[in-house]
Protein backbone atom coordinates (compact mmCIF):
# COMPACT_ATOMS: atom_id res chain seq x y z
CA UNK A 1 0.00 0.00 0.00
CA UNK A 2 1.42 3.23 -0.57
CA UNK A 3 0.74 6.69 1.80
CA UNK A 4 -1.45 9.78 0.84
CA UNK A 5 -0.82 12.78 0.78
CA UNK A 6 -2.25 16.47 -0.74
CA UNK A 7 -4.39 14.01 -2.94
CA UNK A 8 -1.58 11.50 -4.14
CA UNK A 9 -1.09 8.03 -3.16
CA UNK A 10 2.72 7.54 -2.81
CA UNK A 11 5.67 5.98 -1.14
CA UNK A 12 7.13 7.49 1.33
CA UNK A 13 10.39 9.49 0.45
CA UNK A 14 12.56 7.42 1.50
CA UNK A 15 11.03 4.50 0.01
CA UNK A 16 11.58 1.92 3.01
CA UNK A 17 8.80 -0.11 3.49
CA UNK A 18 7.71 -2.50 6.62
CA UNK A 19 5.71 -5.37 6.66
CA UNK A 20 2.54 -6.33 7.66
CA UNK A 21 1.75 -9.92 9.23
CA UNK A 22 -1.31 -12.00 9.11
CA UNK A 23 -1.84 -12.70 12.69
CA UNK A 24 -3.46 -16.02 11.83
CA UNK A 25 -0.72 -17.67 10.16
CA UNK A 26 2.02 -15.30 10.63
CA UNK A 27 2.46 -14.57 6.33
CA UNK A 28 3.65 -11.38 5.15
CA UNK A 29 0.31 -10.01 3.50
CA UNK A 30 1.67 -6.65 2.26
CA UNK A 31 4.22 -3.99 2.40
CA UNK A 32 3.31 -0.25 3.60
CA UNK A 33 5.33 2.51 3.59
CA UNK A 34 7.64 3.59 6.52
CA UNK A 35 7.29 7.70 6.45
CA UNK A 36 9.10 10.05 6.82
CA UNK A 37 10.06 13.45 8.47
CA UNK A 38 9.76 15.01 5.15
CA UNK A 39 6.30 12.90 4.24
CA UNK A 40 4.87 14.39 8.12
CA UNK A 41 5.62 17.84 7.11
CA UNK A 42 4.33 17.43 3.38
CA UNK A 43 1.17 16.12 4.97
CA UNK A 44 1.19 18.64 7.42
CA UNK A 45 0.98 21.36 5.28
CA UNK A 46 -1.09 19.84 2.81
CA UNK A 47 -3.95 20.15 5.59
CA UNK A 48 -2.84 23.64 6.80
CA UNK A 49 -3.29 24.59 3.08
CA UNK A 50 -6.44 23.02 2.66
CA UNK A 51 -8.18 24.18 5.90
CA UNK A 52 -9.53 27.36 5.18
CA UNK A 53 -11.56 26.05 1.75
CA UNK A 54 -12.73 22.96 3.47
CA UNK A 55 -13.95 25.22 6.69
CA UNK A 56 -15.51 27.64 4.30
CA UNK A 57 -17.73 24.74 2.72
CA UNK A 58 -19.82 24.74 5.72
CA UNK A 59 -21.21 21.98 8.02
CA UNK A 60 -24.04 20.61 5.62
CA UNK A 61 -21.86 20.39 2.37
CA UNK A 62 -19.86 18.30 4.78
CA UNK A 63 -22.28 16.34 6.15
CA UNK A 64 -22.89 15.61 2.75
CA UNK A 65 -19.25 13.89 2.04
CA UNK A 66 -19.78 12.17 5.05
CA UNK A 67 -22.96 10.55 4.36
CA UNK A 68 -21.58 9.52 0.96
CA UNK A 69 -18.68 8.24 2.60
CA UNK A 70 -20.76 5.54 4.75
CA UNK A 71 -22.68 4.70 2.02
CA UNK A 72 -19.54 3.61 -0.06
CA UNK A 73 -18.31 2.00 2.92
CA UNK A 74 -22.18 0.17 2.94
CA UNK A 75 -21.85 -0.62 -0.65
CA UNK A 76 -18.38 -2.81 -0.04
CA UNK A 77 -18.99 -3.95 3.49
CA UNK A 78 -17.90 -7.45 2.41
CA UNK A 79 -14.32 -5.65 1.72
CA UNK A 80 -13.94 -4.29 4.45
CA UNK A 81 -15.06 -6.90 6.33
CA UNK A 82 -13.17 -9.13 5.20
CA UNK A 83 -10.06 -6.70 5.59
CA UNK A 84 -10.84 -6.63 8.88
CA UNK A 85 -10.67 -10.62 9.06
CA UNK A 86 -7.31 -10.66 7.21
CA UNK A 87 -5.30 -7.54 8.99
CA UNK A 88 -6.74 -8.30 12.45
CA UNK A 89 -7.86 -12.31 12.57
CA UNK A 90 -11.23 -10.80 13.37
CA UNK A 91 -13.77 -13.61 13.68
CA UNK A 92 -16.43 -13.30 11.01
CA UNK A 93 -19.61 -12.01 13.40
CA UNK A 94 -16.68 -9.44 14.86
CA UNK A 95 -15.61 -8.07 11.67
CA UNK A 96 -19.45 -7.44 10.98
CA UNK A 97 -20.03 -6.11 14.30
CA UNK A 98 -16.98 -3.25 13.26
CA UNK A 99 -18.81 -2.29 10.18
CA UNK A 100 -22.03 -1.86 11.36
CA UNK A 101 -20.20 0.01 13.98
CA UNK A 102 -18.58 2.15 11.49
CA UNK A 103 -21.03 2.91 9.46
CA UNK A 104 -23.19 4.49 12.79
CA UNK A 105 -20.64 6.45 13.58
CA UNK A 106 -20.28 8.23 10.43
CA UNK A 107 -23.14 8.32 10.07
CA UNK A 108 -23.92 10.14 13.62
CA UNK A 109 -21.98 12.44 13.68
CA UNK A 110 -23.09 13.67 9.95
CA UNK A 111 -26.23 13.67 11.08
CA UNK A 112 -25.20 17.07 13.19
CA UNK A 113 -25.01 19.11 9.93
CA UNK A 114 -27.62 21.23 10.97
CA UNK A 115 -27.29 20.92 14.88
CA UNK A 116 -24.21 22.52 15.57
CA UNK A 117 -24.32 26.23 17.72
CA UNK A 118 -22.50 28.65 19.23
CA UNK A 119 -24.04 31.34 21.38
CA UNK A 120 -24.74 34.94 22.19
CA UNK A 121 -23.86 36.31 25.93
CA UNK A 122 -25.44 39.08 27.02
CA UNK A 123 -22.57 41.81 27.96
CA UNK A 124 -22.43 44.54 30.36
CA UNK A 125 -24.92 46.82 29.20
CA UNK A 126 -27.90 45.55 26.49
CA UNK A 127 -25.18 47.37 23.77
CA UNK A 128 -22.59 45.09 24.70
CA UNK A 129 -22.86 41.12 23.43
CA UNK A 130 -20.26 38.36 23.41
CA UNK A 131 -20.35 36.28 19.90
CA UNK A 132 -18.96 32.96 20.91
CA UNK A 133 -18.53 30.76 17.60
CA UNK A 134 -17.24 27.21 17.95
CA UNK A 135 -15.08 27.06 15.59
CA UNK A 136 -12.40 24.40 14.16
CA UNK A 137 -8.88 23.76 15.50
CA UNK A 138 -7.17 23.25 11.93
CA UNK A 139 -4.97 20.80 11.38
CA UNK A 140 -5.83 18.33 13.17
CA UNK A 141 -3.62 14.77 13.80
CA UNK A 142 -5.82 11.37 13.97
CA UNK A 143 -3.51 8.78 16.17
CA UNK A 144 -5.40 5.12 15.87
CA UNK A 145 -4.55 1.37 17.48
CA UNK A 146 -5.08 -1.62 16.09
CA UNK A 147 -7.26 -3.26 17.75
CA UNK A 148 -10.70 -1.48 16.56
CA UNK A 149 -8.75 -0.10 13.47
CA UNK A 150 -12.18 0.21 11.47
CA UNK A 151 -14.33 1.74 13.95
CA UNK A 152 -11.42 3.63 15.68
CA UNK A 153 -10.38 5.58 12.54
CA UNK A 154 -13.93 6.38 11.74
CA UNK A 155 -15.19 7.71 14.92
CA UNK A 156 -11.79 10.71 14.51
CA UNK A 157 -12.20 11.55 10.97
CA UNK A 158 -16.06 11.87 10.71
CA UNK A 159 -16.41 14.43 13.81
CA UNK A 160 -13.11 15.86 12.88
CA UNK A 161 -14.11 16.42 9.18
CA UNK A 162 -17.78 17.40 9.66
CA UNK A 163 -16.52 20.26 12.35
CA UNK A 164 -14.09 21.82 9.23
CA UNK A 165 -10.57 20.61 10.92
CA UNK A 166 -8.67 19.01 8.10
CA UNK A 167 -6.54 15.65 8.81
CA UNK A 168 -3.34 13.82 8.89
CA UNK A 169 -3.89 10.24 10.05
CA UNK A 170 -1.18 7.94 11.40
CA UNK A 171 -2.76 4.30 11.90
CA UNK A 172 -1.01 1.78 13.98
CA UNK A 173 1.46 -0.33 12.09
CA UNK A 174 -0.40 -3.35 12.81
CA UNK A 175 -3.72 -2.13 10.61
CA UNK A 176 -2.56 0.10 7.81
CA UNK A 177 -4.60 -1.45 5.28
CA UNK A 178 -7.46 -0.99 6.61
CA UNK A 179 -7.20 2.76 7.51
CA UNK A 180 -6.35 3.29 3.99
CA UNK A 181 -9.38 1.40 2.77
CA UNK A 182 -11.08 4.02 4.88
CA UNK A 183 -9.50 6.66 3.63
CA UNK A 184 -9.94 5.91 0.09
CA UNK A 185 -13.79 6.04 0.55
CA UNK A 186 -13.94 9.19 1.98
CA UNK A 187 -11.67 10.38 -1.02
CA UNK A 188 -14.00 9.16 -3.33
CA UNK A 189 -16.86 10.58 -1.49
CA UNK A 190 -15.37 13.90 -2.37
CA UNK A 191 -13.13 15.14 0.65
CA UNK A 192 -11.10 17.38 -1.26
CA UNK A 193 -7.07 17.31 -1.82
CA UNK A 194 -5.02 18.31 0.91
CA UNK A 195 -8.33 17.69 3.94
CA UNK A 196 -7.25 14.34 4.56
CA UNK A 197 -4.16 12.49 4.79
CA UNK A 198 -2.65 9.16 5.39
CA UNK A 199 0.95 8.41 6.74
CA UNK A 200 1.91 5.24 8.04
CA UNK A 201 4.87 4.41 9.69
CA UNK A 202 6.75 3.75 13.50
CA UNK A 203 4.61 5.73 15.99
CA UNK A 204 8.28 6.11 17.69
CA UNK A 205 9.79 7.88 15.02
CA UNK A 206 7.07 9.84 13.21
CA UNK A 207 4.55 9.74 15.87
CA UNK A 208 7.32 12.12 18.15
CA UNK A 209 7.58 14.37 15.44
CA UNK A 210 3.81 15.11 14.11
CA UNK A 211 3.07 15.54 17.68
CA UNK A 212 5.17 18.79 18.00
CA UNK A 213 4.84 20.06 14.59
CA UNK A 214 3.93 23.50 15.20
CA UNK A 215 1.12 23.50 12.34
CA UNK A 216 -0.63 21.01 14.59
CA UNK A 217 -3.39 22.19 16.66
CA UNK A 218 -5.24 19.15 17.85
CA UNK A 219 -4.03 15.67 18.66
CA UNK A 220 -6.52 13.03 18.98
CA UNK A 221 -5.23 9.38 20.00
CA UNK A 222 -6.56 6.20 20.98
CA UNK A 223 -3.60 3.63 22.61
CA UNK A 224 -2.00 2.63 25.73
CA UNK A 225 -1.35 4.80 28.42
CA UNK A 226 2.44 4.69 28.03
CA UNK A 227 1.55 6.26 24.52
CA UNK A 228 -0.60 8.88 25.57
CA UNK A 229 2.28 10.55 28.54
CA UNK A 230 4.57 10.62 25.65
CA UNK A 231 2.25 12.40 23.86
CA UNK A 232 1.64 15.12 26.67
CA UNK A 233 4.98 15.45 26.65
CA UNK A 234 5.56 15.93 23.09
CA UNK A 235 2.19 18.11 23.28
CA UNK A 236 3.77 20.73 25.39
CA UNK A 237 5.80 21.61 22.62
CA UNK A 238 3.25 23.39 20.37
CA UNK A 239 0.07 23.31 23.47
CA UNK A 240 -1.72 20.58 21.12
CA UNK A 241 -5.01 20.14 22.44
CA UNK A 242 -5.36 16.16 23.02
CA UNK A 243 -8.04 13.88 23.14
CA UNK A 244 -6.55 10.87 25.03
CA UNK A 245 -8.57 7.51 24.85
CA UNK A 246 -6.10 4.99 26.77
CA UNK A 247 -5.95 1.81 28.22
CA UNK A 248 -8.85 0.11 30.55
CA UNK A 249 -8.92 -2.29 33.36
CA UNK A 250 -12.44 -2.76 33.35
CA UNK A 251 -14.32 -4.61 37.13
CA UNK A 252 -17.17 -6.95 36.27
CA UNK A 253 -19.14 -7.53 39.53
CA UNK A 254 -21.56 -10.51 39.39
CA UNK A 255 -23.73 -9.71 42.79
CA UNK A 256 -25.35 -12.54 44.55
CA UNK A 257 -29.01 -11.77 42.87
CA UNK A 258 -27.64 -11.60 39.21
CA UNK A 259 -29.48 -12.91 36.26
CA UNK A 260 -27.05 -15.69 35.97
CA UNK A 261 -27.32 -16.73 32.43
CA UNK A 262 -27.49 -13.33 31.32
CA UNK A 263 -24.58 -12.22 32.95
CA UNK A 264 -23.23 -15.51 31.59
CA UNK A 265 -23.45 -14.00 28.07
CA UNK A 266 -22.21 -10.39 29.05
CA UNK A 267 -18.81 -11.86 30.07
CA UNK A 268 -18.16 -14.00 27.64
CA UNK A 269 -18.49 -11.07 25.25
CA UNK A 270 -16.63 -8.22 27.47
CA UNK A 271 -13.97 -11.00 28.03
CA UNK A 272 -13.52 -12.54 24.31
CA UNK A 273 -14.48 -9.74 22.22
CA UNK A 274 -11.45 -9.25 20.04
CA UNK A 275 -9.67 -11.97 21.88
CA UNK A 276 -9.55 -9.37 25.01
CA UNK A 277 -7.69 -6.89 22.93
CA UNK A 278 -10.55 -4.25 24.27
CA UNK A 279 -9.94 -1.17 25.89
CA UNK A 280 -13.76 -2.16 27.96
CA UNK A 281 -13.21 -5.55 28.02
CA UNK A 282 -13.63 -7.54 31.02
CA UNK A 283 -9.93 -7.70 33.02
CA UNK A 284 -11.00 -8.15 36.44
CA UNK A 285 -13.82 -10.53 37.62
CA UNK A 286 -15.66 -9.85 40.91
CA UNK A 287 -18.14 -12.56 41.80
CA UNK A 288 -20.66 -12.28 45.20
CA UNK A 289 -19.21 -15.69 47.52
CA UNK A 290 -22.91 -16.82 47.53
CA UNK A 291 -23.02 -17.53 43.99
CA UNK A 292 -19.81 -18.15 43.28
CA UNK A 293 -19.49 -21.82 42.99
CA UNK A 294 -22.20 -21.58 40.65
CA UNK A 295 -21.01 -19.02 38.68
CA UNK A 296 -17.76 -20.20 38.13
CA UNK A 297 -19.01 -23.86 37.19
CA UNK A 298 -20.41 -22.17 34.52
CA UNK A 299 -18.70 -19.75 32.88
CA UNK A 300 -15.71 -22.29 33.05
CA UNK A 301 -17.83 -24.62 30.91
CA UNK A 302 -18.76 -21.69 28.43
CA UNK A 303 -15.07 -21.22 28.34
CA UNK A 304 -14.13 -24.77 27.44
CA UNK A 305 -16.72 -24.60 24.47
CA UNK A 306 -14.85 -21.71 23.02
CA UNK A 307 -14.03 -22.54 19.50
CA UNK A 308 -10.21 -21.25 18.65
CA UNK A 309 -8.46 -21.35 15.28
CA UNK A 310 -10.01 -20.03 11.59
CA UNK A 311 -11.29 -16.73 12.01
CA UNK A 312 -14.15 -17.24 9.23
CA UNK A 313 -15.52 -20.39 11.59
CA UNK A 314 -14.01 -19.81 15.59
CA UNK A 315 -15.38 -18.06 17.95
CA UNK A 316 -11.96 -17.10 19.40
CA UNK A 317 -9.17 -15.96 16.57
CA UNK A 318 -5.37 -14.75 16.90
CA UNK A 319 -3.31 -12.43 19.04
CA UNK A 320 -2.51 -9.47 16.91
CA UNK A 321 0.96 -10.08 16.68
CA UNK A 322 4.23 -12.01 18.04
CA UNK A 323 4.86 -9.58 20.80
CA UNK A 324 1.05 -9.08 22.49
CA UNK A 325 1.52 -12.89 22.17
CA UNK A 326 4.72 -13.57 24.50
CA UNK A 327 3.27 -10.67 26.51
CA UNK A 328 -0.08 -12.82 27.09
CA UNK A 329 2.60 -16.02 27.62
CA UNK A 330 4.50 -14.24 30.46
CA UNK A 331 1.10 -13.17 32.28
CA UNK A 332 0.52 -16.57 32.65
CA UNK A 333 3.96 -18.07 33.73
CA UNK A 334 4.05 -15.41 36.30
CA UNK A 335 0.97 -16.04 37.47
CA UNK A 336 1.88 -19.60 37.54
CA UNK A 337 4.96 -18.72 39.66
CA UNK A 338 2.87 -16.46 42.05
CA UNK A 339 1.25 -19.92 42.90
CA UNK A 340 -2.45 -18.81 40.98
CA UNK A 341 -4.37 -21.65 40.34
CA UNK A 342 -4.94 -21.61 36.37
CA UNK A 343 -8.69 -22.97 36.21
CA UNK A 344 -8.67 -23.88 32.17
CA UNK A 345 -6.45 -22.47 29.43
CA UNK A 346 -3.28 -21.21 29.84
CA UNK A 347 -1.52 -22.94 26.85
CA UNK A 348 -1.19 -22.00 23.30
CA UNK A 349 -3.62 -24.43 21.33
CA UNK A 350 -2.74 -27.48 19.10
CA UNK A 351 -4.00 -26.14 15.91
CA UNK A 352 -3.75 -27.81 12.67
CA UNK A 353 -1.72 -26.17 9.77
CA UNK A 354 -1.93 -23.36 8.48
CA UNK A 355 -3.30 -21.34 11.91
CA UNK A 356 -0.27 -23.53 13.83
CA UNK A 357 2.10 -20.58 12.97
CA UNK A 358 -1.00 -17.80 14.40
CA UNK A 359 -0.69 -15.78 17.34
CA UNK A 360 -3.03 -17.99 19.27
CA UNK A 361 -3.77 -18.35 22.98
CA UNK A 362 -6.30 -20.35 24.73
CA UNK A 363 -8.94 -18.67 26.79
CA UNK A 364 -7.65 -18.76 30.23
CA UNK A 365 -9.32 -18.31 33.95
CA UNK A 366 -6.71 -17.38 36.75
CA UNK A 367 -8.96 -18.05 40.05
CA UNK A 368 -8.67 -15.92 43.93
CA UNK A 369 -6.42 -13.30 42.45
CA UNK A 370 -4.93 -10.95 45.02
CA UNK A 371 -5.97 -7.28 44.63
CA UNK A 372 -2.44 -6.14 44.70
CA UNK A 373 -1.33 -8.87 41.88
CA UNK A 374 -0.33 -7.08 38.37
CA UNK A 375 -2.96 -10.01 37.17
CA UNK A 376 -5.56 -6.94 38.48
CA UNK A 377 -3.53 -3.99 38.33
CA UNK A 378 -2.07 -4.02 34.76
CA UNK A 379 -3.83 -4.29 31.27
CA UNK A 380 -3.57 -7.54 30.25
CA UNK A 381 -5.16 -6.69 26.56
CA UNK A 382 -5.67 -10.93 26.36
CA UNK A 383 -8.39 -13.60 26.58
CA UNK A 384 -6.99 -13.81 30.18
CA UNK A 385 -8.74 -12.88 33.69
CA UNK A 386 -8.49 -13.04 36.89
CA UNK A 387 -11.50 -13.93 39.68
CA UNK A 388 -11.95 -13.20 43.17
CA UNK A 389 -14.80 -13.73 45.62
CA UNK A 390 -16.37 -10.82 47.04
CA UNK A 391 -19.29 -10.26 49.76
CA UNK A 392 -20.07 -6.41 50.72
CA UNK A 393 -20.80 -3.44 48.89
CA UNK A 394 -17.60 -2.01 50.68
CA UNK A 395 -15.48 -4.52 49.32
CA UNK A 396 -17.46 -3.67 45.84
CA UNK A 397 -16.79 -0.31 45.51
CA UNK A 398 -13.03 -0.40 47.28
CA UNK A 399 -12.13 -2.85 44.62
CA UNK A 400 -13.88 -1.40 41.55
CA UNK A 401 -12.11 1.47 42.17
CA UNK A 402 -8.99 0.14 43.20
CA UNK A 403 -7.45 0.97 39.74
CA UNK A 404 -5.00 3.78 37.84
CA UNK A 405 -7.38 2.94 34.83
CA UNK A 406 -10.85 3.77 34.56
CA UNK A 407 -12.53 3.44 31.76
CA UNK A 408 -15.00 0.89 31.40
CA UNK A 409 -17.15 -0.76 34.50
CA UNK A 410 -20.03 -3.75 34.59
CA UNK A 411 -22.52 -4.55 37.27
CA UNK A 412 -25.04 -7.56 37.26
CA UNK A 413 -27.76 -7.01 40.01
CA UNK A 414 -31.51 -7.05 39.92
CA UNK A 415 -31.34 -4.54 43.03
CA UNK A 416 -31.87 -1.12 42.01
CA UNK A 417 -31.22 0.27 45.21
CA UNK A 418 -27.72 -1.59 44.00
CA UNK A 419 -27.77 0.10 40.83
CA UNK A 420 -28.45 3.65 41.58
CA UNK A 421 -25.64 3.60 44.60
CA UNK A 422 -23.22 2.22 42.37
CA UNK A 423 -24.18 4.51 39.28
CA UNK A 424 -22.52 7.19 42.29
CA UNK A 425 -19.78 5.66 43.87
CA UNK A 426 -18.47 3.50 40.83
CA UNK A 427 -15.80 6.30 39.48
CA UNK A 428 -15.55 4.79 35.63
CA UNK A 429 -16.11 7.02 32.84
CA UNK A 430 -18.80 4.76 31.75
CA UNK A 431 -20.88 1.93 33.93
CA UNK A 432 -23.11 -0.87 32.03
CA UNK A 433 -25.40 -2.23 34.19
CA UNK A 434 -26.91 -5.67 33.27
CA UNK A 435 -25.68 -5.21 29.80
CA UNK A 436 -22.51 -5.43 26.93
CA UNK A 437 -21.43 -2.97 25.69
CA UNK A 438 -19.77 -1.52 23.83
CA UNK A 439 -20.54 2.44 23.57
CA UNK A 440 -22.72 4.25 21.88
CA UNK A 441 -22.21 6.93 19.18
CA UNK A 442 -24.51 9.09 21.20
CA UNK A 443 -22.75 8.27 24.45
CA UNK A 444 -19.89 9.76 25.62
CA UNK A 445 -16.81 7.36 25.44
CA UNK A 446 -14.23 8.79 28.36
CA UNK A 447 -12.22 7.67 30.74
CA UNK A 448 -10.84 8.80 34.54
CA UNK A 449 -7.75 8.40 35.87
CA UNK A 450 -4.88 7.25 33.62
CA UNK A 451 -7.29 6.25 30.93
CA UNK A 452 -6.77 9.78 29.40
CA UNK A 453 -8.27 12.81 28.73
CA UNK A 454 -11.30 14.60 26.98
CA UNK A 455 -13.44 11.68 25.19
CA UNK A 456 -15.63 10.94 22.09
CA UNK A 457 -18.95 10.29 20.85
CA UNK A 458 -22.29 12.81 21.26
CA UNK A 459 -22.24 16.61 21.61
CA UNK A 460 -19.68 16.38 23.81
CA UNK A 461 -17.12 14.82 21.88
CA UNK A 462 -17.78 16.54 18.99
CA UNK A 463 -17.16 19.82 21.15
CA UNK A 464 -14.17 18.52 21.40
CA UNK A 465 -12.81 19.05 18.00
CA UNK A 466 -14.27 23.39 17.91
CA UNK A 467 -13.06 25.53 19.83
CA UNK A 468 -14.82 28.19 21.23
CA UNK A 469 -13.48 31.93 19.67
CA UNK A 470 -14.99 35.01 21.59
CA UNK A 471 -16.25 38.38 19.73
CA UNK A 472 -17.32 41.29 21.80
CA UNK A 473 -19.01 43.94 20.35
CA UNK A 474 -20.34 47.55 21.60
CA UNK A 475 -23.22 48.92 19.22
CA UNK A 476 -23.54 51.80 21.08
CA UNK A 477 -22.58 55.21 19.64
CA UNK A 478 -20.48 58.16 20.92
CA UNK A 479 -18.61 58.79 23.76
CA UNK A 480 -17.60 55.72 25.96
CA UNK A 481 -16.91 55.91 29.67
CA UNK A 482 -13.91 53.61 31.20
CA UNK A 483 -13.52 53.07 34.81
CA UNK A 484 -10.14 52.75 34.97
CA UNK A 485 -9.14 56.13 32.05
CA UNK A 486 -9.59 59.62 32.77
CA UNK A 487 -11.59 61.18 30.92
CA UNK A 488 -9.64 64.96 31.44
CA UNK A 489 -7.24 63.10 29.15
CA UNK A 490 -9.58 63.78 26.41
CA UNK A 491 -10.60 67.42 26.60
CA UNK A 492 -10.83 69.77 23.71
CA UNK A 493 -10.23 66.11 21.19
P1 LIG B 1 -0.12 1.94 21.26
O1 LIG B 1 -0.08 2.95 22.33
O2 LIG B 1 1.01 1.01 21.12
O3 LIG B 1 -0.29 2.62 19.83
C1 LIG B 1 -1.37 3.49 19.54
C2 LIG B 1 -0.97 4.39 18.39
O4 LIG B 1 0.02 5.30 18.86
C3 LIG B 1 -0.37 3.66 17.19
O5 LIG B 1 -0.81 4.26 16.00
C4 LIG B 1 1.11 3.89 17.38
O6 LIG B 1 1.85 3.82 16.18
C5 LIG B 1 1.11 5.30 17.93
N1 LIG B 1 2.34 5.70 18.64
C6 LIG B 1 3.24 4.93 19.27
N2 LIG B 1 4.22 5.68 19.80
C7 LIG B 1 3.91 6.97 19.50
C8 LIG B 1 4.52 8.22 19.79
N3 LIG B 1 5.65 8.31 20.48
N4 LIG B 1 3.93 9.35 19.34
C9 LIG B 1 2.77 9.29 18.64
N5 LIG B 1 2.15 8.13 18.34
C10 LIG B 1 2.71 6.99 18.77
O7 LIG B 1 -1.50 1.15 21.46
P2 LIG B 1 -2.04 -0.11 20.67
O8 LIG B 1 -1.23 -1.29 21.08
O9 LIG B 1 -2.16 0.20 19.22
O10 LIG B 1 -3.52 -0.23 21.24
C11 LIG B 1 -3.83 -0.88 22.42
C12 LIG B 1 -4.06 0.13 23.53
O11 LIG B 1 -5.09 1.03 23.13
C13 LIG B 1 -4.58 -0.51 24.81
O12 LIG B 1 -3.94 0.08 25.91
C14 LIG B 1 -6.06 -0.18 24.80
O13 LIG B 1 -6.67 -0.16 26.08
C15 LIG B 1 -6.05 1.17 24.17
N6 LIG B 1 -7.36 1.48 23.60
C16 LIG B 1 -8.11 2.44 24.22
C17 LIG B 1 -9.36 2.75 23.73
C18 LIG B 1 -10.21 3.79 24.40
O14 LIG B 1 -11.20 4.19 23.80
N7 LIG B 1 -9.87 4.25 25.58
C19 LIG B 1 -9.87 2.08 22.60
C20 LIG B 1 -9.06 1.12 21.99
C21 LIG B 1 -7.80 0.84 22.49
Amino acid sequence: MQIYINGEWRDSSSKDVLNKYNPANGQVIDTFPAATKTDVDDAVDAAEDSFEGWYNLGTSERAKILFKAAHLIAQNREELENLLMLEVGKIKREASDEVDGVLDQINYYAEFERKLTGQIVEGTNSKRKIFQYKVPYGVVVAITPWNFPAAMVARKLAPALLTGNTIVLKPSSDTPLTAAWIVKKFIEAGVPKGVLNLITGKGSEIGDYIVQHKKVSLVTMTGSTSTGQKIMQNASNNMAKLILELGGKAPFIVWKDADIRRTLKCITWAKYLNVGQSCIAAERLYIHEDIYDEFMKKFLEVTKRIKIGNPETADLGPLINKSALKNIQSVVENAKESGYKILTGGNVPNLEEPYRNGYFFEPTVIEDVNQDSPIFQEEIFGPVIGTEKISTTDELYRKANDSKYGLASYLFTEDPELMLEASEKIRFGELYINMPGPEASQGYHTGFRMTGQAGEGSIFGINEYLKVKNVYIDYSRGDLKINTVRDSLFDNL
